[in-house]
């Protein structure tokens, strides 16, 4: 009697196993993505079907970020990455699929026409002998090639990406495709807005220019038909030359406002704006609150455009 009530009770708890390994199976996907706007996005699309994580932390420079261990511990668990084209993953993503081989990786943003940076580049190298190995090697590389990463400061390119994630999700998990569909409807209806407001802000403001240390708003330019002037220069801080040209094209332009972001030194910006009277205003294109920042930022260039 004792061995029957034991058995019993080993098919009970084979039973519970069972009913726990199903619920686990409805656990929301484990998903990876590099910068926190994109947890912005594809939650949108996903909700709860998705749990994301974030390889860049708030506040560090998406452009150099080493991960974690504890990161690629997670990373070993993740189903999908949604790369965006930033810096770091030119050196990581090689490194994520060899930690996970089964992980998909996907490119949101396959299908923008990327900005050539090499357009808008100084060629102000005055030669010296020394340090001269660096901007050799820029200038050797196929211009074409250097292009703007900062595809997410863009309602229209972010639509692009929005749809690269819906259709990868219904893929991935074809029993849920509907609600991807309508989740991805939702969201492009509020980019809709968002860019419909951007443009009745931006409305008289086309051809004008603002000021940034590190060119991050790019596509938002391309968009409402803005110049971005920036300070940085091939990602290093301009030299003494470099810093005088600008200073006097922000003196010239009536331009008072110099942005910065909180990931980067502002040491340069706060250089010219005291030389021109003016002040340096935080612009951030990695907060997590994508919609509401962007319009935020909208109305701070609109009120520094000149
Ligand atoms: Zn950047």
């Amino acid at each position: 009697m004792t061995r029957l009530i034991v058995a019993l009770g080993c098919v009970f708890s084979l039973l519970v196993a069972c009913c726990a390994s199903a619920a686990l199976a409805a656990e929301p996907v484990p998903v990876f993505v590099s910068i926190l706007p994109q947890k912005y996005f594809v939650e949108k699309v996903g909700g709860a079907l998705v749990g994301v994580s974030v390889m860049v932390p708030p506040g560090a420079n998406p452009h150099i970020y080493e991960p974690r261990p504890n990161q690629m511990v997670a990373l070993s668990k993740a189903k999908i990455y949604f790369a965006v084209g930033v810096t770091f993953e030119e050196t990581w993503l090689p490194k994520f699929a060899s930690v996970n081989p089964k992980m998909r990786i996907v490119h949101t943003e396959d299908g923008i026409e990327k900005i050539s940076l090499t357009a808008h580049h100084h060629h102000e190298d005055k030669g010296e002998k020394g340090g001269h190995t660096e901007a050799t090697t820029i200038h050797e590389k196929d211009p074409s090639a250097v292009k703007d990463p900062h595809v997410w400061v863009s309602p229209p390119e972010v639509k692009t990406m929005a749809l690269n994630i819906c259709r990868t999700l219904q893929e991935f998990d074809p029993a849920n495709s509907s609600t991807y569909l309508a989740n991805y409807q939702a969201f492009v209806k509020e980019i809709d807005e968002l860019d419909a407001e951007l443009r009745r802000i931006f409305a008289n403001k086309k051809g004008m220019k603002f000021m940034v240390f590190h060119p991050a708003w790019g596509y938002l330019a391309r968009a409402y038909g803005l110049e971005q002037v920036p300070v940085e220069l091939e990602g290093k801080e301009p030299k003494p030359a470099q810093l005088k040209a600008l200073i006097e094209q922000a003196g010239k332009e009536g331009i008072k406002v110099i942005f910065v972001q909180p990931q980067f030194s502002t040491k340069s910006a706060e250089t010219i704006a005291k030389a021109i009277g003016g002040q340096v205003v935080f612009a951030d294109n990695l907060s997590p609150e994508w919609a509401r920042n962007l319009r935020e930022q909208a109305v701070k260039f609109q009120a520094a455009l000149r």
